[in-house]
């Protein structure tokens, strides 16, 4: 972002204000677009869904642990599927035992964030960032075992400062290739509506647990019946198993 910003003052130098201004609007329109598109790799890279020919999806399930976690790990058991919770540090202190269900049953673990901060997270700067995650990975490494190395951004949300904190504790970001805004007010039908196009081999599923509307069991009991109808298979990737 630096770098493009001396890049238009130079071209507004050399080139005169009306190229210049276009530029500006450019990069901005760059940078804003990556900050709120949970996709954009332009800050840090993503993981958008799993690298090569695989019959496999990797469901990831946000903001737990939560009431939903032991129903969730039960529906899970009965379709031998896995899954990856992306937890919030506060909630793992408060409810440990369901951190150490999720490793025991074979789950994965990664970050996502210490508080939550849903609606700051985009404009938060290099420190707050770091103790956010920092925090996390502190608690995730005492109570599931190991230092997660998966993180998704709070709300998809990133911004230039996130890549080197990210770096720093060899947290890899993860976004998704498939969602259905689980986590709002909505309906199970209407969650599976927006998911089943994109239940393809090598999916990211995002899912919620927790959610105020009560439903995030149900919609995953029928995203693992999506997925077993499409002969495909919900487990970790290879280098994602355990709680690491
Ligand atoms: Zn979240």
């Amino acid at each position: 972002m630096g770098l493009s910003q001396v890049a238009v003052v130079a071209l507004w130098w050399l080139a005169g204000w009306k190229l210049g201004l276009m530029a500006l609007v450019l990069t901005h329109g760059a940078v804003l677009w990556s900050t709120f598109n949970p996709r954009s790799q332009l800050f840090c890279p993503a993981l958008v869904r799993l690298p090569g020919e695989t019959e496999r999806v990797w469901l990831t399930i946000d903001d737990g642990p939560s009431d939903d976690t032991r129903p969730i790990l039960d529906l899970l058991d009965a379709h031998a599927a896995k899954a990856t919770f992306f937890l919030v540090g506060e909630r793992v202190r408060a409810r440990p035992e369901l951190v150490r269900e999720i490793v025991r049953r074979g789950h994965g673990v990664g970050n996502h964030s210490d508080s939550h901060p849903q609606t700051a997270f985009w404009r938060l700067g290099p420190g707050t960032l770091e103790a956010e995650i920092a925090a996390n990975q502190r608690t995730l490494a005492k109570v599931a075992g190991a230092a997660p190395r998966w993180f998704r951004s709070v709300v998809g949300h990133t911004n230039p400062f996130i890549g080197p904190v990210l770096a720093r504790h060899g947290l890899t970001r993860v976004a998704w290739s498939a969602r259905g805004f689980d986590g709002v007010s909505c309906t199970p039908d209407q969650v599976l509506a927006r998911i089943e196009p994109d239940l393809k081999p090598g999916a990211i599923v995002l899912l919620h647990e927790g959610a105020a509307h009560g439903h995030n069991v149900e919609i995953l009991r029928r995203v693992l019946v999506a997925v077993e109808q499409r002969g495909l298979s919900a487990q970790l990737p290879p280098q994602a198993s355990g709680s690491a």
